[in-house]
């Protein structure tokens, strides 16, 4: 697809952010070139808007940039996944290991029904322990997860491991 060039090239890459050796993906610079921004959300509503999803899942906080813009296009709901103690309403929650420490990830009960067919999207997968979360919390809510998308990816993790064998959606590695 010739708009993946471009796509990654709008994707600004900070060495040594938020800690030394890590080289930061930063997405708000793809937001701020319509036609990329315009293109990346363009190849998730093709892919999805004749999957039946009812639900597309967004993960704290990039996720809430393109989920929402999705969800519109393909005639679904928008649910966030939040970080702990956001939401004011009744929460299920699912806790996670990061690299160091735990996070946890909470979502509204009520949000979806049993047997919706959602998608999960993100910013960027990178061990994919945060879009796993993800999963195990919309699963023990009855949702179906359909696949999980995102961004940026790493291509290990691409379809491998993880992920409780969900299908991962990419559209460009990190640079
Ligand atoms: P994982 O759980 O190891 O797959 O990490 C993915 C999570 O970390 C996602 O929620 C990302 O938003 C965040 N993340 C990790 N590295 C980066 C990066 O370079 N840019 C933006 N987000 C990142």
């Amino acid at each position: 697809d010739p708009r993946l060039k471009a796509i990654s090239e709008a994707i600004r890459v900070v060495p040594h952010f938020p800690k030394p050796g890590i080289m930061f993906q930063d997405i708000t610079t793809l937001l701020l070139d319509h036609k990329a921004f315009k293109d990346t959300v363009d190849i998730f509503v093709d892919r999805y808007r004749d999957m039946g999803i009812s639900v597309v899942a967004g993960v704290e906080a990039r996720g809430f940039m393109f989920g929402p813009s999705i969800a519109l296009a393909i005639g679904a709901k928008f649910v966030p996944l939040r970080k702990p103690r956001k939401l004011p309403g009744e929460v299920i929650s699912e806790a996670y290991v990061l690299e160091y420490g735990m996070d946890c990830l909470e979502m509204h009960v009520g949000a979806v029904q049993p047997g919706e067919r959602t998608l999960v999207i993100d910013d960027l997968v990178a061990t994919g322990g945060t879009l796993s979360a993800a999963i195990r919390l919309l699963e023990r809510a009855g949702a179906q997860v359909v696949e999980c998308a995102c961004v940026v990816g790493l291509r290990e993790v691409k379809g491998q491991h993880g992920l409780n064998g969900k299908p991962l959606y990419i559209l460009v590695e990190p640079r």
